[in-house]
C-alpha cells in the first residue's frame, strides 16, 4: 500500500520565513506600562526574555515621560539599531535580541552621559541588589 502523500516536503517552509516573523515580533510601543517608571530601588535589572543584566538602578533616572530611562546600559548588553526611518535607534538584548525600547541622545537631561534609554517595563525584571 502506497501514501498518497508521499512527495509532500514539510521542509518547504523554509528559514526565510521564520526570519520574517521574528523580525516582525518587535512590537510597537505603547505608554503607560510603567512598572518600573517611579521605581527607585537598588539592583540590576535585567531581560525579561533571557536574564541577562542590563542596566544597574545607578544610572536610572526620572525622564517624566512616563517610562523607565536609564543614562547607560552595562558595558556590551545593549545592540542598538538604526529604525528604518534613521529617526531613532531601537536597543535590543545582545544575548537574546529582545526588543527593550529606544534610545534617545542629546536631549539635555542632567544625567552624566546626554542619554535617554527608553526601555518598556515588560523587557526587563529588577532583581534587588543592596550591594550597588
Ligand atoms: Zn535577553
Amino acid at each position: 500500500m502506497q501514501s498518497a502523500q508521499a512527495g509532500v516536503d514539510h521542509a518547504s517552509s523554509s528559514i526565510v520565513d521564520r526570519v520574517l516573523v521574528d523580525s516582525q515580533s518587535a512590537r510597537a510601543d505603547t505608554a503607560c506600562d510603567g512598572e518600573y517608571d517611579k521605581f527607585f530601588d537598588d539592583g540590576i535589572y535585567k531581560c525579561a526574555g533571557c536574564g541577562t543584566p542590563l542596566y544597574k538602578s545607578t544610572t536610572k533616572f526620572n525622564s517624566g515621560c512616563g517610562w523607565p530611562a536609564f543614562f547607560e546600559g552595562l558595558p556590551g548588553a545593549i545592540t542598538r539599531t538604526p529604525d528604518p526611518d534613521g529617526r531613532r535607534t531601537e536597543i535590543t538584548c545582545s544575548a537574546c535580541g529582545g526588543h527593550l525600547g529606544h534610545v534617545f541622545r542629546g536631549e539635555g537631561f542632567s544625567t552624566p552621559i546626554d542619554e535617554r534609554h527608553c526601555v518598556n517595563s515588560v523587557s526587563v525584571k529588577f532583581v534587588p541588589d543592596p550591594a550597588l
